[in-house]
Formats: C-alpha cells, structure tokens, sequence
C-alpha cells in the first residue's frame, strides 16, 4: 500500500490469549515484518496499525495488545466492547493455553454488543518440526469448528500463514454490516 493511501475503513482488532503465546510477536510480524527474540514489552494497552489493501479498498487494521493485562479480567470488558474483530491466539507447545481458548472466547462474547469475527490461531508452528508441539492442527480445527471461529496455524517466527490470516480476517470484517 502507497505511503500517503487514505484508509476508507478503519477496523479495530484486539489480539486476546495467554501470556507468552506470541500476540506482540505476531503484531511485531504483521506490521513489520520480521520477528524479534527480544521485543520491547508495550506497556499497559497499546495499538500498532497495518494498513492493507483488500479487493481494491484500502482498510486500516488497528492491531490492540496488552502487556500482561491477560490476568487482570477486569480490563477485559472495556477492551473488547468495541472491537470489530479478534485475535485470538494459543500457543501449539503450551496445553494450558489450548485449554484457556474458551475462557477468551467466553471474555469476547460477553462484551461484545453483536457478533465480531474471530480467527483462532495456533501459534508457533514452527515447533512441529523438533516435535515440541502438543495440540495437533486437528485439536486446533475441531475446537474452531465447534465455537464457529475461523482456524490458522501461525508461526510469528517464521511468518507462516501470517499474511493470508491477515486478509481473511479482513474480508470477514469487511462482510460485516
Ligand atoms: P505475548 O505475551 O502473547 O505477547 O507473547 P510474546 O510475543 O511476548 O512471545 C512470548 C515468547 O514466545 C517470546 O519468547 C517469543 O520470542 C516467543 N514466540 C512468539 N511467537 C513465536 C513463534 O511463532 N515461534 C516460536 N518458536 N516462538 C515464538
């Protein structure tokens, strides 16, 4: 997208999962790029904005982190209400993070006033190769499935899937009216 494009939609997506997931990893690789071992940590709630061309419109995706508010629910309401899409991530090596997947979705739907679109995402996929992951793809699929959420496996690391999860949540948001 030309530096200087006007956005004619502005979409705000709030990234949502357990601590050390890879949410600020994935943000970091969708608005730059490129992956960091050591990423600045955000401090309290922060946005970052990746602007993206989609079937012609250019749309701005405000892209919402949080730096370790996981654990505080209390902050959850206010940060979810007017979100017109979520990410919500889990980590393929972590099942404590699986298993937390509808305790966020939970946190989504009860803030939300209508239904957003949601991308599920297994992050870290990059693990699969040295046999550190513990939730399979399928887990991951069948899970998304039952709660109605679009599935991707990701790796913030090396950039697998990133960019396509990035258009369909878009379109998704887009088909909303
Ligand atoms: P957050 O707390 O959910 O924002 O997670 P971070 O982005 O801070 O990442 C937590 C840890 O996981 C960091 O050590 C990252 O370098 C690492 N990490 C994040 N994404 C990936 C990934 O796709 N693959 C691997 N192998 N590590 C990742």
């Amino acid at each position: 997208v030309p530096s200087g494009a006007v956005a004619e939609r502005t979409f705000r997506v709030v990234m949502c999962g357990d601590a050390a997931v890879g949410k600020s990893s994935l943000v970091n690789r969708i608005v730059n790029g490129q992956f960091l071992s050591n990423l600045p940590s955000t401090l309290g709630v922060d946005f970052h904005v990746k602007t993206v061309k989609h079937d012609g419109k250019v749309v701005a995706l405000q892209l919402w982190d949080t730096a370790g508010q996981e654990r505080f629910r209390s902050l959850c309401k206010s940060y979810f209400r007017r979100a017109d899409g979520a990410i919500l991530v889990y980590d393929v090596s972590s099942e404590q993070s699986f298993l937390r997947v509808r305790h966020w979705m939970e946190t989504i739907q009860e803030a939300v006033e209508r239904p957003i679109p949601i991308v599920l995402l297994a992050n870290k996929s990059d693990l699969r190769d040295s046999g550190r992951a513990v939730i399979s793809a399928n887990q991951g699929s069948t899970l998304a499935a039952k709660m109605g959420v679009l599935f991707s496996e990701t790796s913030a690391l090396d950039g697998n899937n990133v960019d396509p999860v990035v258009h369909t949540l878009t379109r998704e948001m887009l088909a909303v009216e």
